[in-house]
């Protein structure tokens, strides 16, 4: 049937858009299409969905739909346009094109995709410069937002995306942001956390131990002026950021970021620095043009850059390690304050060591109050926590190291869709959970590590948060296979019919697969700290031949044992004993070998306790065994002397990383592929042995760090390449906690490029173990498909 052009044939449609389609000014977009092509009906928010009911010419309807999925605005995300007749009244022709009411109640069904929340945007382009144009109504307003910038996941409620479900309803819109949030045609038609000076939020000033707020400011200038002061003298600032209180101070006043760290009880870990724009981070770090992308996106991650030799930022903001997280600002009130303080600023968690960050008012006054000298705080409220996120180019493609603010909950894919909702917990240090439907997979903020209560009621409150947004009630809870995580034992207790454990390192190299949309045959590399192994012993250093579903294990690195279980982690002199004294398969000769020529080590190193750790080895008492890729990387940093300790888990590798810096095409140290119960193992008796004889022959340790990098990754490509023409297979999945080791991974993908292999890396979950319940999903939603 044709319909001629005098009498152009009228529909009716009513259109279900699904993915992240609220908060990132769709419905606007959707208005402004509708009027264009002059269409009758309306677009409204329902539960999580966008719903379009309208009426037209048959041809801009055909148009409409398309241009939903075609023309979306940047920071939305379609999944799905399903296109259906209305059920109930159709819009009357002639009637016009507008904004509706949100649906109350929602009348999302269970069978309906997940509702989605966009994450915090920074502040868009416009919004910056109305921040700094002195004419402009919100100069300087540090809460200025649009369609396109603004918070959005920290001040959500819940769905529809509407202001009475933020935390923005208790401001009521004056006259003139009321008029510019109901002009189809203005940049702020329905942003839902529109403000200025007049309606919204306001920025106050507490000066720590302050009698009465004997000097606080009300004024929001003031307060700023206040804050700016106590910086510029050397002090500490907490300041209210997007996702939860952030410490301030000047990163170029050693005395300061000296105080900073004793206060906070952070005596090693690098702080991140906030700069003013690409130029002030290009003088403090080479700036690749993917580094500046990274940098300048959306998310505006902490972006780790190798610093400067000579840049002027105090020594104690990154010590041992030539890597500076430097980021842009993300808020308004960050822009204010780079902008009067014209330097690079600390920016770091309100916290003290590893609690949560502070986001209610009152606990973060009392938790920061020993911290910070001041406090800059406003009257919007943090409804949910979230960090900063931390990313880095490796092999040219942004990775992702800490995924928070900025990232999640963006939704990732799943390549097998979940045939019952999920809920996978993850593991237990850098904490994510992941819910999932179908092929959706919401992985909740980085929440820290799960050892302490606080981080435990941290993790349930974000759960209960994102299951109530997004609907999602998990009928499978998918869990590590270490008993003690308190995420595994957090799984048994909660109710549902059914439960999945996955191999930690099987689900980190899945996790890599997933991102990547892989569901056939793999190797998969996990290169890591510790994780439990289906065998009851400790892994870490393992090739698995896998699919989503299962794997097996074909090559691993020898084993050491860990004087005194975990402890040996903060102790990478300790690890360097262990090898010396156990380590699997050194024979006598060489092990007697190494021992001679690690005289320095044994030197360096209370006899007591060198003599403590023998008999434990000896003995095998409190000696758990690990085939860990990591606790090498550490006993090599101790055997070298660049670290005998460690503050974090994996300072001791960073420092090795930063050490092989300009040795860049040291050749490889031998190395020796054993079989032991069918079995490739990697005997790193012959590369120890070496190493210690050219340090002892006064070679570098620069050096020597380098070619212990490239000999791990020449004996992985010689495993991998044998692995692939054996078992078929060509793509290498690269994962675990060592993958964020920037040089290994370059050399690896580089080496296994070169015979012919497809390495892939995470990049949109973090490699180490934030990735964990992202793998575990994956994992989880093959099984169920498998049956
Ligand atoms: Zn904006
Ligand atoms: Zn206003």
């Amino acid at each position: 049937m044709r319909a001629t052009a005098a009498t152009p044939r009228r529909v009716v449609r009513r259109i279900e858009v699904c993915g992240t389609v609220q908060g990132v000014g769709y419905r606007p977009f959707v208005y402004r299409l509708g009027r264009e092509l002059g269409l009758d009906g309306w677009v409204r928010n329902d539960g999580g969905l966008v719903v379009v009911e309208a009426t037209g010419p048959a041809d801009a309807m055909r148009r409409l739909s398309a241009r939903l999925h075609t023309d979306a605005p940047p920071q939305a995300r379609v999944d799905q346009v399903r296109i259906g007749v209305p059920a109930g009244d159709s819009p009357a022709p002639g009637s016009g094109f507008h904004v509706a009411r949100s649906a109350e109640p929602p009348r999302r069904s269970a069978r309906d995709r997940p509702g989605l929340v966009p994450p915090d945007l920074a502040t868009c382009d416009a919004c910056l410069a109305e921040l700094f144009d002195p004419h402009d109504r919100r100069h300087r307003y540090p809460f200025v937002n649009c369609t396109d910038c603004g918070p959005r996941a920290t001040i959500v409620d819940g769905l529809p995306y509407d202001r009475a479900r933020t935390t923005m309803r208790r401001f009521a819109m004056c006259r003139a942001c009321a008029a510019e949030y109901g002009t189809p045609t203005d940049r702020r038609f329905h942003a839902e956390p529109i403000a200025c000076p007049a309606c919204g939020p306001t920025l106050t000033w507490q000066p720590s131990g302050g009698q009465d707020g004997h000097d606080a400011g009300k004024h929001r200038e003031e307060a700023l002026r206040a804050a700016v002061a106590l910086v510029r003298d050397g002090g500490i600032v907490a300041v209210k950021g997007i996702g939860g209180y952030q410490l301030v101070c000047d990163a170029t006043d050693e005395a300061a970021v000296a105080r900073l760290r004793a206060r906070k009880h952070r005596p090693a870990k690098p702080f991140a620095v906030m700069v003013a724009d690409l130029a002030a981070a290009a003088r403090l770090a080479p700036v690749a043009p993917a580094e500046a992308a990274l940098l300048a996106s959306v998310p505006r991650p902490v972006v780790l850059l190798t610093a400067h030799p000579d840049h002027p930022l105090a020594a104690a903001v990154a010590p041992g390690t030539d890597l500076l997280g430097l980021f842009l600002p993300a808020a308004p009130l960050h822009h204010l304050l780079l902008h009067d303080l014209a330097r690079p600023l600390v920016v770091t968690s309100g916290n003290i060591a590893d609690e949560p960050i502070a986001i209610d008012d009152a606990d973060a006054a009392d938790r920061l109050a020993g911290v910070a000298d001041g406090f800059l705080s406003h009257d919007r409220e943090i409804r949910v926590r979230y960090d900063d996120s931390v990313a880095r180019v490796v092999a040219g493609r942004p990775s992702v190291l800490r995924r928070a603010r900025g990232y999640a909950p963006d939704p990732l894919d799943l390549p097998v869709a979940a045939t019952e909702p999920l809920l996978a917990v993850g593991a237990q240090l850098k904490h994510t959970f992941t819910l999932a439907r179908g092929a959706v997979a919401i992985v909740g903020p980085h929440t820290g590590d799960l050892q302490q209560q606080d981080t435990m009621t941290s993790f349930t409150e974000h759960l209960a948060h994102l299951s109530r947004i997004t609907g999602i009630e998990p009928a499978v809870v998918v869990h590590d296979l270490h008993p003690g995580y308190l995420s595994t034992q957090y799984a048994t207790t909660i109710p549902a019919p059914r439960r999945i454990g996955v191999q930690h390192h099987h689900a980190h190299v899945a996790s890599c697969a997933a991102e990547h949309g892989i569901t056939g045959r793999y190797l998969g590399v996990a290169y890591d700290g510790l994780g439990l192994g289906d065998d009851g012993t400790l892994w870490g250093g393992e090739v698995l031949l896998a699919d989503l579903r299962s794997y097996r294990r074909l090559a691993r690195f020898g084993r050491a044992p860990l004087p005194g279980g975990a402890a040996a982690v903060r102790r990478p002199a300790r690890m360097a004993l262990g090898y010396l004294f156990g380590g699997e398969p050194f024979d006598e000769t060489s092990l007697a070998r190494a021992e001679l020529l690690a005289a320095p080590l044994l030197r360096r190193l209370p006899p007591s306790e060198v003599a403590t750790v023998r008999r434990m080895v000896a003995a095998g008492v409190n000696c758990p065994t690990a085939s860990s890729a990591g606790r090498l990387f550490d006993a090599v940093a101790a055997l070298l002397g660049v670290r005998d300790d460690a503050g974090y888990e994996g300072e001791a590798a960073v420092a090795l990383e930063a050490c092989a810096a300009g040795h860049a095409g040291a050749a490889p140290l031998p190395w020796r592929l054993a079989t032991r119960d069918d079995l490739v193992v990697y005997d790193p008796a012959p590369t120890l042995l070496t190493l210690l004889e050219a340090l002892h022959d006064g070679t570098g340790a620069g050096l020597l760090a380098a070619a212990f990098h490239a000999t791990i990754a020449a004996m992985t490509v010689a495993v991998c390449s044998d692995a692939a023409a054996e078992h078929g297979t060509s793509t290498v999945c690269l994962s675990g906690g060592v993958m964020q080791n920037r040089l290994l991974v370059e050399a690896l993908v580089a080496g296994l490029s070169a015979a012919g292999l497809t390495a892939l890396v995470n990049e949109r979950v973090p490699a180490n173990d934030g990735g964990i319940s992202y793998g575990q999903a994956a994992v989880a939603a093959a099984q169920l498909r498998g049956g």
